[in-house]
């Protein structure tokens, strides 16, 4: 596939502060599909319900959107929603087309949303055909939302999923088919190990709190990736 310019990182620099309130973000067009130029289509009718409260209202929620739309990205906004017990999906996004398929992607904070498929343009793409010389075509994750506490307890603090602000991510599958997992990769061969380091080093650059297979036994399968904190990289 080839790279369009817009996704070269000094256009996202470039995009003027005049786009971001533009009124395309409006509720009336809450659920509206957005960007992605010649790869949207008619074949994705995945638009969720609407309900709950219009979403996109604040001026850093809007200049995300526009963000998320000059990097070439297909997503749509998600009506905000309270789902209980501090449960909440703010301002997040369906993502749809990023340029390489990723499973299991629910609702994601817009934030976390662009700099997630910032990381897998700029850092997992480049990084497969570097180590393996191969393309990426597939990140495959254990999914964004989900209403729990840190490490699933009864009791303790929130996990950022359960905000909609943290994406687990357990591998990547490679145009040849070998898939290259968390979970075996991390102490593997030495083209997995350096691999999934330099996405790891790459992921501490772009999301607040990365935490890997080295942070706890509860990791050993994935990167957990969110947008708190400011650096916590382990
Ligand atoms: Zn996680």
């Amino acid at each position: 596939m080839t790279i369009p310019m817009l996704f070269k990182p000094r256009m996202l620099l470039a995009v003027a502060a005049a786009l971001a309130l533009s009124a395309c973000f409006g509720a009336p067009e809450a659920m509206k599909q957005y960007g992605g130029g010649k790869r949207t289509s008619a074949s994705r009718p995945d638009r969720p319900q609407a309900v709950g409260t219009p979403s996109f209202t604040s001026a850093e929620a809007k200049q995300c959107a526009v963000d998320l739309q000059r990097a070439g990205v297909r997503f749509t906004p998600l009506p905000n929603q309270n789902h209980g017990g501090g449960c909440t999906s703010i301002d997040s996004v369906k993502l749809l087309d990023i340029g390489t398929p990723v499973t299991n992607l629910g609702a994601m904070t817009c934030p976390l949303a662009r700099n997630f498929a910032a990381w897998v343009q700029y850092a997992v793409r480049p990084a497969a055909r570097a180590y393996f010389g191969a393309e990426a075509v597939k990140v495959e994750t254990f999914g964004t939302y989900s209403c729990r506490n840190i490490y699933g307890g009864r009791s303790g603090r929130l996990s950022q999923h359960a905000s909609s602000n943290a994406v687990d991510v357990a591998g990547f599958v490679l145009a040849d088919g070998r898939r290259i997992m968390l979970d075996g990769g991390w102490h593997g061969d030495k083209a997995s190990q350096d691999f999934l380091r330099a996405l790891h080093k790459s992921a501490c650059r772009r999301f607040g709190t990365v935490l890997s297979p080295d942070y706890n036994a509860a990791h050993y399968n994935h990167f957990h990736l969110d947008m708190s904190g400011n650096g916590y990289c382990r």
